[in-house]
């Protein structure tokens, strides 16, 4: 099976890499010569241009870019796609992309693979990235059920764990678990840069250990990626952050007042809910 990708950075290299080794002939598209050249030389792709008119043949086309991008993206591309191609996105915010999508091609289905790192471009793409990770599709009443199989097969290729929930509710999840986090370790990492003494600072950051590099990873990212998730998924990024800004003025008040017994009350009880999210 033909597939396109369309913006070939971590994401895309990522996917083209995997499902280039599963047998599925890809097709990218990238603004840049330089890049296209990379991505042959790192065999990520069979064939790649700058022109979108390689995409005609492709039975799946993702497009990969920025999520501020996608709609417009995929406007400059349907003059070139075949009538029955399935279109699909890589965005980590749904519902304004399947709103302004769907509008646009009617055989669009919304998609999430939630996996990635800190780094950008086509020289971060790795094999594997998507093996064991969720990946979520965000199918509409009027997405036809052939097309999501149809992504849903090529998602389980890559050893993912495929979801399908309406594009709302996909929003407000990763709220919680993604674009909260993204807010919460920037703030943390801001907090620690804050300390006035530098000897302080110097000693901290020499002392920075595992604890530091698991709660700061997700605030060192892109931080394009970050903007845009604030962006678009606003109303459901505030309702977690204003709940998260209420828990920490909890905590702050129990230590005011060295209430200890509901401050172990509290950590007893998010050590035992932390597996509920972690598989
Ligand atoms: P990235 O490495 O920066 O790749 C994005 C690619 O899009 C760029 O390499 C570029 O490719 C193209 N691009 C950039 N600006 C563009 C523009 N203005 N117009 C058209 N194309 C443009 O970013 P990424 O991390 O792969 O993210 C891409 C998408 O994946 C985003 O929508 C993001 O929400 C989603 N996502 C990211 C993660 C993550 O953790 N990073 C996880 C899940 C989903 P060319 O140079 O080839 O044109």
């Amino acid at each position: 099976m033909k597939v396109g990708i369309v913006g070939l950075g971590l994401i895309g290299g990522s996917l083209g890499l995997d499902l280039r080794s599963r047998g599925y002939e890809i097709l990218g598209v990238s603004r840049q010569a330089t890049t296209c050249q990379i991505a042959l030389d790192r065999g990520v792709v069979a064939r790649a241009s700058t022109d979108s008119s390689l995409l005609t043949e492709a039975e799946i086309v993702i497009i990969c870019t920025p999520i501020g991008v996608i709609a417009p993206t995929l406007k400059q591309l349907t003059p070139y796609l075949s009538p029955k191609a399935i279109v699909t996105d890589v965005g980590s915010v749904k519902q304004p992309i399947v709103t302004a999508c769907s509008q646009l091609w009617s055989n669009f289905v919304g998609g999430h693979p939630m996996a990635g790192t800190a780094e950008q471009g086509i020289n971060a793409a790795q094999n594997n990235l998507f093996r064991g990770a969720a990946y979520v599709f965000t199918p509409t009443e009027q997405t036809l059920p052939s097309a999501v199989e149809k992504l849903e097969e090529m998602a389980h290729s890559l050893g993912a764990v495929t979801y399908t929930c309406s594009p709302e509710v996909h929003d407000r999840a990763v709220a919680w678990i993604s674009h909260l986090p993204v807010m919460v370790s920037a703030s943390l990492i801001s907090a620690c840069r804050s300390e006035t003494e530098p000897e302080v600072l110097q000693l901290a950051q020499q002392l920075a250990s595992s604890g530091f590099r698991d709660t700061s990873r997700v605030g060192g990212g892109n931080p394009e990626l970050g903007m845009m998730m604030a962006k678009y998924n606003r109303q459901q990024l505030l309702r977690s952050l204003i709940q998260y800004r209420h828990n920490l003025d909890h905590m702050i008040d129990l230590i005011e007042r060295e209430n200890w017994h509901e401050l172990e009350q509290i950590l007893q009880s998010t050590q035992k809910a932390r597996p509920e999210f972690l598989h």
